[in-house]
């Protein structure tokens, strides 16, 4: 093996990652709560609840990464005093915390909502009279996939979400955006400073959570460019190395960011069939400090997450251009345990496609068959 990097995280991003790694001769290991996790077919996890489990992964591995954007700053500066850790721990520290984030893309002229920090009853009051209704309320950190988030609508909702969220201490109230759709950008930076970005993916979410994404975003010609440049302004203010992702919403106005994960992204799944060089392998040679690979689309590309059941793999295979992606992960509800990548010839396939797969997803979705791609 010419490398071993060391990922926090072994879930199913880290498994993804472990993939790409693999044909580069490449190794990975794992610091994860369990051994069972969806990347311990792809090397050997570290257990971190174990004694001195940081040190045996500081000594696992020649250079270290994440997937799990919540990995606690305190083993990140462990392992900095003996190794390197891409992405720098200033962009983890910042997209740990909704507020740093929004003050980050205040510095950068990167259009956010308008939003106030809220660390009390009065402040939140002060927030609804500052911003109008309706908002947003969310914990300034430890949310995702929409949990930890109030949205306020009238005044008298402002004691019940304050007795929700208060707790958390911490919190930012939003303007609530009226946006067309979301979508999310998605770019890697080399050690050598070298950008490249993968076409904008228009994402739709079923209660909460990514139920599938576009690619290209119809559309977005214009919008590509502004989401590039967002995004380049980020990574190299951070110095950034490895991939990033950038979630915005398209409004009449423009582009609004909504936040950013320091990592490889599931509306970036498409990317390993759609792309030339996937998310994971760029982040895997960026890290390694390789060059990078190119980022164009080698087709118009539609990923649909597999959430809580799975479904017949021969059925889905039996379907034309379909590729399965299973995490080894257990069936339960709202949980993302496998991804398909979709690579219809004409709309007229992908209309067809995705009746097909309506019926064979056990859980319904909110996928329709009239979705639009340019091909
Ligand atoms: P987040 O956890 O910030 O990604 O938010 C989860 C989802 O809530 C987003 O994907 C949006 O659909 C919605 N959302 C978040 N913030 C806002 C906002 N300020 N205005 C409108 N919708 C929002």
């Amino acid at each position: 093996m010419d490398k071993t990097i060391g990922i926090f995280g072994g879930g199913q991003l880290g498994r993804m990652m472990a993939q790409a790694a693999l044909p580069l001769n490449i190794q990975c290991t794992f610091f994860e709560a369990k051994q069972d996790c969806p990347a311990a077919q792809l090397g050997q996890v570290i257990e971190s609840e174990a004694d001195q489990a940081i040190e045996t992964f500081i000594n696992s591995a020649d250079v270290f990464s994440l997937e799990f954007e919540n990995t606690p700053l305190a083993d990140v500066d462990q392992l900095t005093k003996k190794k390197q850790i891409h992405p720098p721990r200033q962009a983890l520290a910042i997209a740990q915390n909704r507020l740093l984030e929004k003050a980050l893309f205040d510095q950068l002229e990167i259009p956010v909502a308008a939003y106030r920090a809220v660390d009390s009853l009065q402040s939140l009051e002060q927030a609804v009279r500052d911003l109008g209704l309706p908002i947003v309320l969310k914990t300034a950190t430890g949310g995702y996939d929409g949990k930890g988030q109030f949205v306020l609508r009238s005044e008298d909702q402002i004691s019940q979400a304050w007795a929700e969220l208060g707790p958390a201490k911490s919190l930012i109230a939003e303007s609530f955006v009226r946006f067309s759709r979301e979508v999310s950008i998605i770019a890697v930076r080399g050690q050598d400073g070298n950008v490249k970005t993968w076409p904008l993916a228009e994402n739709h979410h079923h209660h909460g959570i990514l139920s599938h994404s576009i690619v290209p975003a119809p559309n977005s010609a214009e919008l590509q460019g502004v989401a590039q440049d967002y995004i380049t302004r980020l990574l190299n203010h951070l110095d950034y190395v490895g991939v990033l992702t950038l979630e915005l919403f398209v409004t009449e106005q423009g582009l609004y960011a909504n936040e950013m994960a320091p990592r490889v992204h599931n509306s970036g799944h498409w990317s390993i069939e759609g792309a030339v060089c996937s998310q994971f392998e760029n982040h895997i040679r960026a890290v390694a400090g390789l060059p990078l690979g190119s980022t164009e689309l080698v087709r118009p590309t539609v990923m649909v997450n597999v959430i809580g059941r799975y479904p017949e793999t021969a059925a889905v295979l039996a379907l034309s251009g379909a590729h399965l992606h299973l995490y080894n992960k257990t069936e339960r509800a709202g949980r993302k345990i496998g991804h398909i990548t979709l690579m219809p010839t004409d709309s007229a396939q992908l209309t067809y496609l995705c009746q097909q797969l309506a019926k064979i997803l056990p859980e319904p979705l909110a996928l329709t068959a009239d979705m639009q791609i340019e091909l």
